[in-house]
Parts: structure tokens; C-alpha cells; sequence
């Protein structure tokens, strides 16, 4: 194909002249040599798939120098032993052998970062889930792969101090919640598994590698080479003291615990504040954030399902915006500046230009999960959140204030009492959401005997953003408390079925309003039933309703209710056409006598088949008078 250079030009030129600015507030007091860091592991097989970067400007260059100039000052580096499969072929994520992650460790060098070398042990990827044993080590026992550790870990440091790049930090093993070099050095055993060796095996093994490092760093007992233990689950204190307390009794010889935190999984940075704060004092360690990241989009370029997806923002607490992915980092680098006694070290942004270019993918064959959360755009045009580096140590010092609110909507019943909620969710200007307590202005919903709709004004409580409350007053109220599964539970459901069949799922796309629904899928038949009994309701007329959509094919889908006097279930037969394709089924009247109701949903599907329900409704319609 004939590319014409001019056009290639203009697809990169900026949109604007220069960079829009974003709310980044400094850190106070971040000392020059707190870390500022990047995972770059990827980059290398990237350029070799021809990707390639461009700075704000919109001018190409080398990624790491882009970094460089904006301020990050270290690289992670991850290492695997032998990252091939059974006929040789590289297995993809970067492709990260010796040869590879020494090439980029010398760049690196050459550019003025320094280094931390993350070893994986293993061939592929090492975390909490899986810590497999590198192929040439799979019929080693524990003795002989404590030899393995200590040799291959030494060698391996050897390697990069003849090149004139030894690292400043080695981390022995990734992710290590669960241990490493399973199972001899796994920590934890499910029912039926074969035997593990347990924190013994475990300790073991890091005292090893631990050897290891200081037998080969150049300052010798000078330590200047300093060792990192790392597990995912940042704000998980428990599993922390779990693991550091079997460590520092074992009396490995380490110097920084890292962390994992991914804010949508790993809990608030108040819980990732907690942790810190405790281990550095309980073990007298120092910290680092070893991981973190965020998505500036949802979106996907390439197909490939990426790991951020619509709201996870909803557990994390910012926008998916690149400001909200600035806000991100400058919070996670505020919480490692204010942790006592200075031992919070500093952050690594985990892979920020794995930008989406085919041949480049998390693995071979595959395409990439991550281009949403790199701080590049598709093309590869650095972000504007690549600002954050210079920002924290800036000079702007005014703190984000409250931008907007989440619409507030209340139903009540004529003559209901209920209170507004106190708390809200607010979106600062600087893409971060939190709760901040509402001022209402005086409402008395008792006086409300007729049914209609206004609205309830307030304000927050020690600031000028208004709010406004939706209010409807309607007699009929639906008694399902969670209509749309946002609670992500089918809490006062009733499961008759595999569960590993019909659970709440957490996915915008497939969701009639909100994130979550109740989904359906397996790859083989199943029938089940999700039902719940209403007791003490009013006798009157009711009406049932949901939203359903799904592939279609199944051999019976049912909205039905039964229990309610007549002694008859009554039903809906529910026939799905395709995806987002959303119908609402409706049972216009359920005539309760006897005070009481059952509703449900009843499946019997065919292999494969699936489908999503989302806002279901049970509701008074018209109470029977009394005498009838
Ligand atoms: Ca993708």
C-alpha cells in the first residue's frame, strides 16, 4: 500500500496548540528523590510492532525520553525466565527475557531514570492468581529451586552489572499474596489441591533471592541495592500483616514492602492511606507503590475486552477522564508523601504506553487490555494527565472544590415520612467523586397527600454548589428495594440453580439503567429459578414488570408470581432477540388476597444461551377497599 507522507503528518499534528491545562494541586514537601516511576516493560516489543510516540507537541520521540521530560524518574522493568512456549515461540507481553528487559534497562540508564528490576520468576505472568515455575525448573523441589533463586537471581544481576546497568531496586517475585513458585513456595492450599510448602517454603525461597542481591550489589553491606517484597491488594491490611508478619519472623532480609494499588479492586485510598501508615510503623520498612493505574476513557480500540471497563469508576472514585486518571496519580502520590517518618518511597505507574498496536498485545496472538489506561492515546500522543509528574511538585495550591451533583431521585407515597439523604455524590473539578453532606432546604413530604412531581432545592453543606432532589409522589411504589442490582447482590433473592449460572453482573453495556443486572449464561443446560415472597403486603391489585435482553434460543424464560390467594401462578413468557435489543415485559394485574405474594424469574435455557434482567418491578396499583 502507498502511504502519502503528508497525510501521515497531519493525522498526528495536535488538535491545539499546546496542552489544556488540568487541576493538579502540589504535593507539599515531595523530596527530589521521591519516586516518580513508570513500568515500561512493553515497550520494546511495542516499537517492534511499530508503535510509536509523540509528546504534547505532537513531535515523535522515544517514549522514555517523553517521560523523562515530564518529570517521572525511575522505570520498572519486569523479567522472565524463559518467556517461550513448548516449540520456542515467544509467548507476547512484551516478551520480556534477559536480553530484552537488559536493552531497555540500559536505555533507561543512558536517559538518566534509574531502575527497579521486577523479577516475575516464572515465564509468564506472576500474580496473585498463578506464580508457576519457570519450564526449566517445573521438576525441581524446594531445595533445589532454593539453588535455582539464589544462582539465577545472582547471574542475572551479574548481567546487568557488566553492562553498566545495574539495577537500584530488585523486587524478588511479583505479586506474592499467595506466595511464589508454586507449589513449593505457596502459601495457601484449597480443599483436594496437592501439598504446598507453605510460609516455610516461602520464606525460603525470598531468603535466597534476598542473598542473592546483597551478595552482588556493588556497594556492598552499604545496601544500596535495596530489596522489595511485593503483593497486590493495596488496601487489604490484613493480608499485608498476614504475609509480613510470617516474613519478618522468618527473618527474610529485606528493605521496602510494595504495593499493588488499583483503585477499583483494591479498596479506597482510605484503606490504601490505613495500610501504609501501619506496616511502615509495624515493621519499620519503608513503602512503594509498585503498581497503579487508571483508565482516562472508556473506550476500546481494538476489540480486545480491556481490564478498565465502563464503572469501575463507580468503586473507585474518579471519572474515567484524563483528568480523573491525573487525580488518580496525584492521590496515590499524596497518600506515599504523607506517610510518617518519610517511608513512604514513591509510585510506579504500571505499562503508561501500552498503546493499542497489533503484534504488541498482553499475549501472543492477542490484542491489548490496557490502551485505556496508558497515558498516551490510541495514536500514541502523550495525554494531557502526563502533566501530573511536574504538577506535584508545582506550585498550584488550591485544593479541587465541587463541580457538580448526581441527580438525586426520591419516590414517596402520599403522606409518606422520609428523609432526603444527608450525604451525595459530588464531582469535584478535578474529576474526583465523593460524598459531601447536603444542606435541604425545609420539605415536609407528611403534607404530600396528592400525587405529583417538584422538586427539593439544597445546598452543600460549607460550599455554594446547589443541589435539587427529584421528588415524585406516587401511590404506586415499587417493594423490590434493589429494582436494578446496583448493590451488586441478589440480596432477598432466592437462587434455585447454579449459581455459577445466574449471578448479578457488573457491565454498563449489558444493563438496562445503572451498571448491574441479573445475568444468565452457561456453556451447558440449566434450569433455575430466582424468586422472591413479599409478606404482609396490603390485599389489592399489583403489577409485575422487567426488562429483559439476551441471545435468544432458550426452551422457556417466565416473569411469574404466584402465592397470592387465587392459588394460580400467574405468568409472561420472556423471548429474547438479540443484544441491547431491551423489551419490558409486563403482568398488568396480580389480585392478592391472602396478604402475600411470590415473584420470579424461571429459566431453562440451552447450552450457551444468555441473556440480562434490569429493572423489575412489583407495585400497588390499587389497594382493596376496605370491606371486599
Ligand atoms: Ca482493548
Amino acid at each position: 500500500m502507498k502511504t502519502n507522507p503528508l497525510l501521515l503528518c497531519l493525522a498526528f499534528l495536535p488538535l491545539r496548540a499546546g496542552a489544556a491545562e488540568l487541576v493538579i494541586p502540589q504535593v507539599p514537601n515531595l523530596g527530589a528523590d521521591f519516586i516518580l516511576g513508570a513500568d515500561v516493560s512493553s515497550l520494546a516489543q511495542i516499537e517492534e510492532a511499530g508503535g510509536r510516540y509523540y509528546d504534547q507537541q505532537g513531535v515523535q520521540k522515544d517514549m522514555l525520553l517523553i517521560l523523562r521530560e515530564s518529570g517521572v524518574n525511575w522505570v520498572r522493568l519486569r523479567l522472565w525466565h524463559n518467556p517461550v512456549d513448548e516449540k520456542g515461540a515467544p509467548l507476547g507481553g512484551g516478551n520480556n527475557t534477559l536480553e530484552r528487559t537488559l536493552g531497555l534497562a540500559k536505555r533507561a540508564k543512558a536517559l538518566g531514570f534509574k531502575v527497579l528490576l521486577d523479577f516475575h520468576y516464572s515465564d509468564f505472568w506472576a500474580d496473585p492468581g498463578k506464580q508457576t515455575k519457570p519450564a526449566a525448573w517445573k521438576d525441581f523441589n524446594l531445595n533445589q529451586l532454593a539453588d535455582a533463586i539464589y544462582t539465577y537471581t545472582g547471574d542475572t544481576l551479574k548481567a546487568f552489572i557488566a553492562e553498566g546497568a545495574c539495577p537500584d531496586m530488585v523486587q524478588i517475585g511479583n505479586e506474592l499474596n499467595g506466595g511464589m513458585l508454586w507449589p513449593e513456595g505457596k502459601t495457601w492450599r484449597a480443599e483436594g489441591d496437592p501439598p504446598v510448602g507453605g510460609m516455610n517454603g516461602f520464606t525460603r525461597l525470598l531468603k535466597e533471592a534476598s542473598r542473592a542481591v546483597r551478595e552482588n550489589d556493588p556497594s556492598g553491606k552499604a545496601k544500596a541495592l535495596r530489596v522489595m517484597i511485593h503483593l497486590a491488594d493495596g488496601g487489604d491490611n490484613q493480608l499485608y500483616r498476614h504475609v509480613f508478619d510470617a516474613v519478618t519472623k522468618a527473618k527474610v532480609d529485606f528493605d521496602i514492602i510494595g504495593l499493588s494499588y488499583y483503585p477499583y479492586w483494591h479498596g479506597s485510598i482510605a484503606a490504601l492511606t490505613a495500610n501504609v501508615h501501619d506496616i511502615t510503623k509495624r515493621y519499620k520498612k519503608d513503602a512503594l507503590i509498585a503498581e497503579t493505574a487508571y483508565g482516562f476513557t472508556t473506550a476500546d480500540s481494538d476489540k480486545q475486552g480491556n481490564v478498565f471497563q465502563v464503572y469501575e469508576d463507580e468503586s473507585a472514585g474518579f471519572r474515567p477522564t484524563v483528568q480523573g486518571q491525573a487525580t488518580e496519580i496525584r492521590e496515590v502520590v499524596n497518600v506515599m508523601a504523607r506517610t510518617p517518618q518519610g517511608r513512604g518511597l514513591g509510585v510506579f505507574y504500571w505499562e503508561p504506553g501500552w498503546i493499542p498496536v497489533e503484534g504488541a498485545g498482553w499475549k501472543a496472538g492477542e490484542g491489548n487490555n490496557w490502551e485505556n489506561q496508558a497515558m498516551f492515546d490510541f495514536s500514541g500522543k502523550a495525554l494531557d494527565s502526563m502533566q501530573v509528574w511536574k504538577a506535584v511538585r508545582g506550585s498550584r495550591s488550591d485544593a479541587a472544590v465541587p463541580a457538580s451533583a448526581e441527580p438525586v431521585t426520591v419516590k414517596v407515597t402520599p403522606g409518606e415520612k422520609k428523609t432526603l439523604p444527608s450525604k451525595i455524590k459530588i464531582i469535584y473539578n478535578d474529576d474526583s467523586i465523593r460524598l459531601a453532606e447536603v444542606q435541604w432546604d425545609p420539605y415536609d413530604f407528611s403534607k404530600e397527600k396528592e400525587e405529583r412531581e417538584f422538586v427539593v432545592s439544597g445546598v452543600i453543606k460549607g460550599g455554594t454548589l446547589k443541589v435539587s432532589a427529584h421528588i415524585t409522589v406516587s401511590s404506586q411504589v415499587n417493594l423490590i428495594p434493589d429494582p436494578s442490582f446496583e448493590s451488586g447482590k441478589l440480596t432477598g433473592w432466592t437462587l434455585n440453580g447454579p449459581a455459577a449460572a445466574s449471578f448479578a453482573e457488573n457491565n454498563k453495556a449489558n444493563a438496562h439503567s445503572g451498571s448491574w443486572t441479573y445475568k444468565y449464561w452457561l456453556d451447558k443446560p440449566f434450569r433455575s429459578i430466582l424468586r422472591r415472597t413479599f409478606k404482609n403486603i396490603p390485599n389489592g391489585d399489583y403489577t409485575l414488570s422487567v426488562w429483559a435482553m439476551g441471545g435468544g434460543g432458550e426452551k422457556g424464560i417466565k416473569l411469574f408470581a404466584s402465592d397470592f390467594g387465587s392459588g394460580k401462578t400467574v405468568s409472561m413468557t420472556i423471548t429474547n432477540t438479540g443484544w441491547q435489543v431491551w423489551k419490558q415485559y409486563i403482568i398488568p394485574v396480580i389480585k392478592v388476597t391472602n396478604g402475600q405474594c411470590t415473584v420470579g424469574i424461571y429459566l431453562d435455557t440451552n447450552a450457551d444461551n444468555w441473556g440480562n434482567f434490569d429493572d423489575i418491578e412489583f407495585s400497588l396499583v390499587k389497594k382493596q377497599e376496605a370491606g371486599l
